[in-house]
């Protein structure tokens, strides 16, 4: 048997595994007792992995070789290699050619390694020369990415996972822990029980497991995080707990933010939350005066279309109280795909650039472009996730090229990406399995290898950079993710105009190699690893960045010295207006709809819906509703419902639940098409939460409102 260290490939908690295998057959597995993040403890999927990746499994659900969709809406067949990754290169330069680079999209996956988004990026924006690279981060974290960059002036988490051991107050704003980053909850209940004065806040609409274990929760109204956080910091200057001193020597733009605070009065901030007095002054009283106060938050700030807002107005919160950047304290992103950390790093983003850079910017682009060895890096900023999926249904976007994701399930408004992706002249998908739904879009499918096959890193919520290692060898005929790129890459590079003066971009022998290069990129800026190598990560364990040339660890936390990266070294607050959701409730959908994880699945369940034991916890989908909005609309636990918004209609149960208030419905988000079936409003087949989802977006951010959704619900006439 051989021991193989590795990476869980689900949440952005970073779990360290050790994979046992025999020969070519991962055999068994368990937590990694060195790795920092875990500590040898493993949730319900991370446990599981192994039993995902038996022969029979992988029989069943991968995609062992290439395929050609010869007519659409037939079954592939089988193509070699090179065939494939010809049609793909003639197509795409045959496109480029006759509309130009901005007719061709890249949609990318923050389940990546670093090495495959940084291939990709360059691909995008070195070779071809268009912006037009998102991933499904986009749907994930961008709101968290922007609110950064906004108030401290660079995408970078200040705080760890340590500081949970540190911190008096814990502030967990729009993340139910304990499901969605369970061992990070773990390490909660232990800085808890270590020390009984914590106090634990947690804001969110529903009362999900981890709101039930807080001292107080918040149940605000759907999207009024930032009257809350206004709120709050109002009742705190009002009471003195603000620290003038640190305001006055690290920030700019207090008194701007104070004519919005002004209106947020304690009356005015209880009402539009629909919580009470005296809740949102507890809540400001631990916040500011814990003497140490760790927020901790995820896809409820970030799945708005007030995102980057209700980001910035939780950091405002920190600079108004100095905390930040000491043990124990700090606004703390919790990322939710294992590696969107990663492809933030390498800018694989439609509006980043390599080594946290800016494509707005023209000397950030410069400096890439001159990284690159290429003559320009295009200022036109890219499609993001949504608008990408538009400009393919109205056909400005010809070839779409899909890897490791599977927008076909997990966009917004599926009836809007059906769309695309039947118009578009040539999707590809490049994939480990062949069970998603976009695989049936798909002209070629490309077979990739997925974990225990990968080799590579990822970053984690904590910025810690760890590594990914194959323990058996790649099955039929799949190869990397970075590796297919590159081969589409060089054979493009064949047919275009020479955009540098090397023989190839893509010059790569092995992983390691574009890591280094992604390593020279990063030299002097927030996240510099020029002092980390594949060979310090495997002598010394998973390391945070920054870790400069010469320095022997990373960065636990970063601004102690209250230095911020922006032109004059001063964070700046926000000035966060309050503005609703983008759909409101209203007479004819008066539910507010929202999505979430569950505890044992993970996204679309291409991986974990393989195992029966994973649906012990969850069985089938459901729409929870309230006890009165059962009775108001007859309906007893199991009755089939019409959920229904602007958008589309899906069919399923419904059951009683004590986690939402009378007016608000949830559904969790991973079900797909084959389990919840729906349909377009313009009669189109459909499924999938997302048939009913609204496609609005955060101006800055761009990330979809997937938190709420406007729906009427009524019960099904059964034949
Ligand atoms: Fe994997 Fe996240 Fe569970 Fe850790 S907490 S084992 S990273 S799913």
């Amino acid at each position: 048997m051989t021991e193989t260290r590795s990476t869980c490939p689900y949440c952005g908690v970073g779990c360290g595994v050790v994979i046992e295998s025999t020969g070519d057959q991962i055999t068994g597995m368990r937590g990694d007792p060195d790795h920092p993040a875990n500590f040898g403890r493993l949730c319900t999927k991370g446990s599981t992995l192994h039993l995902t990746a038996t022969a029979a499994i992988t029989r069943q659900t991968r995609l062992l070789q290439p395929m050609q969709r010869l007519q659409r809406g037939q079954p592939p067949q089988p193509v070699a290699w090179d065939t494939a990754l010809d049609l793909a290169a003639g197509k795409f330069a045959q496109v480029v050619r006759d509309h130009g680079p901005d007719a061709v999209a890249f949609y990318i996956s923050g389940q990546l390694l670093t090495e495959d988004y940084y291939v990709f990026n360059k691909l995008a924006k070195g070779l071809i020369g268009t912006n037009n690279v998102d991933t499904n981060s986009r749907l994930c974290m961008s709101s968290a990415v922007a609110g950064y960059k906004r108030t401290l002036g660079a995408d970078a988490p200040p705080a760890c996972y340590d500081d949970l051991n540190h911190a008096q107050c814990l502030f967990i704003a729009g993340s139910n822990t304990a499901w969605a980053h369970p061992i990070l909850f773990r390490r909660i209940e232990d800085a808890r029980a270590a020390n009984p004065r914590m106090k634990v806040i947690v804001v969110d609409p529903r009362r999900t497991d981890t709101a039930g274990t807080a001292d107080l929760h918040l149940a605000i109204q759907p999207g009024t995080d930032v009257m809350l956080f206004n709120g709050m910091l109002h009742i705190m200057l009002l009471e003195g707990w603000t620290q003038r001193q640190y305001i006055h020597e690290h920030t700019n733009g207090f008194d701007e933010l104070k004519a919005t605070l002004r209106d947020c009065t304690p009356d005015r901030v209880a009402e539009v939350c629909g919580i009470g007095r005296e809740e949102l002054f507890t809540a400001a009283r631990w916040f500011a005066n814990s003497g140490a106060t760790l927020s901790l938050y995820c896809q409820g700030l970030n799945q708005s279309s007030a995102g980057t807002d209700k980001n910035a107005a939780l950091i405002n919160l920190h600079l108004a109280t100095a905390q930040i950047g000491q043990p124990g304290m700090g606004p703390f992103s919790l990322t939710g795909q294992p590696n969107a950390m990663g492809g933030r790093e390498v800018g694989g983003m439609a509006n980043l650039l390599s080594g946290h850079r800016d494509l707005a910017n023209a000397a950030h682009r410069a400096e890439v472009a001159a990284l690159w060895g290429v003559a320009d890096v295009p200022s036109k900023p890219g499609k993001t996730a949504v608008d990408m999926f538009q400009a393919a249904a109205d056909g400005e976007i010809k070839a779409l090229w899909i890897a490791c994701t599977n927008p076909a399930q997990s966009l917004p408004d599926q009836a809007l990406v059906r769309r695309a992706l039947e118009r578009a002249e040539l999707v590809i998908v490049q994939e480990a399995f062949s069970t998603t739904a976009t695989c049936d879009y798909a002209d070629l499918l490309l077979p990739a290898t997925t974990w225990g096959e990968k080799i590579g890193t990822v970053t984690n919520s904590e910025r810690r950079i760890s590594r990914v290692r194959p323990a058996v060898a790649a099955p039929g005929e799949t190869r990397h993710d970075w590796s297919i790129a590159v081969d589409f890459a060089r054979r493009l590079e064949a047919l275009m105009p020479a955009r540098g003066a090397a023989a190839s971009l893509f010059p790569y022998p092995d992983a390691e190699s574009i890591w280094n290069e992604h390593r020279e990129s990063t030299r002097g800026r927030d996240l510099d690893i020029t002092g980390l190598s594949y060979a310090m990560l495997d002598e010394k364990g998973p390391q945070q960045w920054p870790l400069r040339e010469g320095e022997a660890t990373g960065q636990a936390r970063l601004y102690a010295d209250g230095v911020f990266p922006t032109a004059d070294g001063r964070a700046r607050f926000a000035d966060t207006p309050y503005r609703g959701v983008a759909e409101p409730r209203d007479a004819r959908y008066p539910f507010a709809l929202t999505t979430g994880r569950l505890r044992d699945h993970w996204h679309g369940m291409s991986r974990t819906g393989t195992l029966g034991r994973l649906f012990g916890h969850v069985a089938e989908p459901a729409v929870q509703l309230h006890a009165q909005a059962m009775a108001r609309l007859q309906l007893k636990d199991g009755d089939l419902v019409h959920l229904t918004s602007r958008r589309g209609s899906i069919m399923l149960p419904a059951q009683t639940s004590t986690e939402v208030a009378p007016t608000q419905a949830f559904v969790a988000m991973h079900w797909g098409e084959e389990y919840l079936s729906g349909v377009s409003t313009s009669g189109k087949r459909l499924g999938g939460i997302n048939a009913v989802t609204n496609p609005a977006y955060c101006p800055v951010s761009k990330q979809p409102e997937l938190k709420h959704t406007a729906v009427k619900i009524l019960k099904a006439e059964l034949p």
